[in-house]
């Protein structure tokens, strides 16, 4: 198999899907070497098997708005690989949602979820609906119109969702709930849940302490401690809000957040009470973060992200795909920054790969570094299927072992005779090998 042939027939079948191409591309980059070791891969096909999903759902969703207007979204739902265990991902809610963004999404699943080690196969799904500026009760009309036409595919054995972008707890509650009522069933489909009704102690805050895990276990490997750190975050919403919990309560300084408006730096860090008020802000009164640059007087920088305006030692990219370029990558590194670790999943454009992994920084892609959410919510599965809650301690402290388990896989498929540890090459290369094996051994379906 050669890497480019093989991208090249890709993008030739799917034109108008980049994202996608981009993710394939990275990943099929990365594993060929070890692809070609193994001969048998190519006989059964596997890689075209593995990039093209096992299949497609989409659908019209119609809800009424307050004023009585009907309105039309598109659905979605991308069932990638059943391999490992029963297909899971989540649900984007998001203006830009299309197939090819969730069909990244569901590809690069597939490989985090493998790397967990948990029994979770990759998905993804959602719309391009968009919850900003929608009341409660329009979110409840759309969501329950989502799962209307989504509820015979999913299921606690079929397929698992969860949240992601634009979908967070409320969102999954009446999802849920309009599930359990078409299905007749309470079971674990879907995680994220509220605690009421089987949610798990700190799935919310799971991908954010999770990548906190990660980036401890980088900074172990050269000795750096995380105390005092200036870390700039992007994003302000699930997972960058849990991000800057984490890293305060581990000493280091928040210097930057964002969302879709625009960038807010705060050179000192922020401090509690600030948090708080973003937390705040942006939970229950679903503000933007330029009013937090309004109440507190910092630097606002309207439409732009904050690479180019902070000083940090560390980058922790939590908002969207395609984030950082090679210019914001390379404002980065000369600017001193030893470690990036992704919140978010793709955030960086393959230009600033280039530019993070030629400055030998510690930089973790997002499948492996921000696997703690899904690696908490087959903990949900898992308690549900018990019928059983576990302690927030609990849970914690198998985040933190998921966490260092991934590390150390990236360590063995990664390090470098140097001992560099290429991060990108040591995620894909094992979330592929288990989902291989597993695809070899269950014949051509
Ligand atoms: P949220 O909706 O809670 O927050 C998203 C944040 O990113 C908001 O601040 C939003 O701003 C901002 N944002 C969204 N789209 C854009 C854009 N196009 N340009 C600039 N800013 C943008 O989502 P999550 O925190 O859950 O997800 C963030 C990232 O983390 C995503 O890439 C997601 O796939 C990834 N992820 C999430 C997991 C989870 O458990 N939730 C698990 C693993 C990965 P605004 O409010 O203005 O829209």
């Amino acid at each position: 198999m050669k890497a480019k042939e093989f991208v090249d027939g890709l993008k030739r079948r799917f034109p108008n899907e980049p994202e996608y191409i981009q993710a394939v591309d990275e990943v099929v980059s990365s594993i060929e070497d070890t692809y070609n070791e193994h001969p048998e891969f190519e006989r059964y096909n596997l890689l075209e098997r593995l990039c093209i999903p096992d299949r497609i759902f989409s659908f019209r969703v119609s809800w009424v708005d307050d004023k009585g207007n009907v309105r039309n979204n598109m659905g979605y739902r991308i069932q990638h690989s059943n391999a490992i265990g029963p297909y899971k991902g989540g649900i984007r809610f998001h203006s830009s949602v299309n197939q090819s963004i969730l069909k990244f999404l569901a590809f690069e699943q597939t490989f985090k979820n493998s790397l967990t080690t948990l029994a979770m196969g990759g998905a993804k799904g959602g719309s391009d609906f968009s919850p900003r500026g929608k009341s409660d009760m329009e979110v409840m009309r759309f969501c329950q119109a989502f799962i209307t036409e989504l509820w015979r595919q999913i299921g606690p054995d079929t397929d698992v969702p969860a949240g992601d972008i634009g979908v967070g707890g409320r969102e999954v509650g009446f999802m849920y709930g309009w599930y359990k009522k078409m299905a007749r069933e309470f079971t674990g489909t879907f995680t994220g849940k509220g605690r009421e009704f089987g949610g798990s102690l700190i799935r919310p805050e799971a991908t954010g302490f999770g990548n906190c895990y990660f980036l401890l276990n980088m900074l172990a490997t050269r000795g750096i401690d995380i105390k005092g750190k200036r870390v700039a975050i992007s994003g302000s919403g699930n997972v960058a809000t849990f991000t800057a919990v984490k890293l305060m309560e581990l000493g280091a300084k928040v210097v930057s957040m964002s969302d879709s408006d625009g960038s807010i730096v705060v050179a000192d860090g922020l401090t509690e009470e600030q948090l708080q008020y973003i937390l705040e802000l942006k939970n229950i009164y679903r503000g933007r973060i330029r009013e937090f640059a309004e109440k507190y007087g910092c630097e606002y920088y309207p439409g732009e992200r904050p690479w180019h305006h902070v000083k940090c030692d560390i980058a922790m990219p939590s908002a969207t795909q395609n984030e950082i370029d090679g210019d914001d990558a390379q404002a980065l590194v000369d600017q001193g920054v030893i470690a990036v670790s992704e919140g978010a999943n793709m955030p960086s454009t393959p230009d600033a790969i280039k530019v993070f992994l030629g400055a030998r920084i510690l930089y973790a892609p997002g499948k492996a570094a921000n696997a703690g959410g899904v690696a908490v919510s087959g903990l949900e599965m898992a308690q549900n299927s018990q019928k059983m809650s576990w302690t927030a301690e609990e849970v914690d402290s198998r985040l933190k072992n998921i966490m260092a388990d991934i590390h150390h896989q990236c360590e063995l498929f990664g390090k470098e005779p140097d001992g560099f540890i290429n991060y990108v090459k040591g995620a894909n290369v094992a979330g592929f090998m288990k989902v291989a094996r597993a695809m070899m051994d269950q014949g051509v379906l």
